[in-house]
């Protein structure tokens, strides 16, 4: 099975992306939910141009024979007989099964991570300082960011034994919901009701992007919703509705996070201010700032 994929897994992730991209890009213009705040066009360059500097970075990496690829480490834990389920006579599906769940918790938990260890949010801020939220939100993430979940993705299959096709499914499944419960898509609210039984839905995850840390620091899941129920991390809607809640980050409520610079520029900056501040005014509600009044 592992064969089939190995060598286009690459294209076939490539594909998923596009297609999934541009279905939520045209639901997005058919039955938007928010009317945005910035031009489409800087933001989605920065948003798009933050996404490629990641890859990148990743290519790099593996270039100088890191095997950062979880795909890869995947490979040489089944090859080397290593790790629990490479060691279990269960059937193929069950072993699948159980890799998603594990993996989906564990890129739960780093999720939480990047909110609670002030050096994590520093990177993951350049994710939240968008104030708008839309398909391009969902590949904003710091190279560094992607390097170190990369990182940690292997450390999590290597012990685990997940095969190679588990991992793959994942990643596509990861990329795919991603891109869906950042839309801004108005789904009609029973479809919502039902689908965030299961999964994370664009109004679930929205609540997540608010300027209030008691909720940004809610609804972790980037697949299934069981997570944050279970570790009672769940917000069901925004204090402010979602029309009249406000995106982002409140230190950084200008035009600066839509720029391709300063965004990458951002976790290395001293915390709490924009340089063009928009409302000079506007409390401080950043997590630095929240934790280590100065
Ligand atoms: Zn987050």
């Amino acid at each position: 099975m592992d064969g089939l994929f190995g060598q286009s897994d690459g294209l076939i992730r490539l594909i998923v992306f596009l297609s999934v991209f541009l279905v939520m890009a045209l639901i997005e213009l058919a039955l938007p939910k928010r009317t945005l705040i910035a031009p489409k066009g800087r933001r989605w360059l920065t948003n798009l141009g933050i996404s490629v500097t990641a890859s990148l970075v990743l290519r790099l990496m593996a270039m100088l024979a890191v095997p950062v690829a979880a795909i890869a480490a995947a490979f040489y834990a089944q090859e080397h007989h290593i790790g629990l389920l490479n060691n279990l006579a269960w059937p193929e599906w069950v072993k699948v099964v159980v890799a998603l769940l594990v993996l989906d918790l564990a890129i739960w938990a780093q999720h939480l991570a990047s909110h609670k260890i002030p050096i994590l949010w520093r990177l993951h801020k350049v994710h939240h300082a968008d104030r708008d939220i839309d398909v391009t939100t969902a590949v904003r993430f710091h190279p560094v960011e992607i390097a170190l979940s990369m990182v940690w993705k292997i450390v999590v299959v290597v012990p685990l034994g997940a095969s190679p096709f588990s991992v793959f499914l994942f990643e596509v499944i990861l990329n795919a919901c991603a891109m869906f419960n950042h839309a801004n898509i108005a789904l009609p609210l029973p479809l919502d009701r039902v689908l965030r039984l299961f999964i994370i839905t664009p109004d679930m995850h929205r609540v997540h992007h608010s300027v209030l840390r008691r909720e940004h620091d809610t609804n972790y899941g980037f697949n299934l919703s069981v997570w944050d129920r279970v570790f009672r991390t769940y917000t069901a809607q925004p204090e402010g509705g979602h029309l009249g809640m406000t995106i982002g980050l409140t230190p950084y409520q200008s035009e600066d996070p839509t720029r391709f610079g300063w965004s990458l520029l951002l976790p290395f900056r001293r915390t709490g201010f924009a340089t063009t501040p928009a409302r000079p005014t506007a409390p401080v509600e950043d997590h630095a700032a929240t934790q280590k009044p100065t």
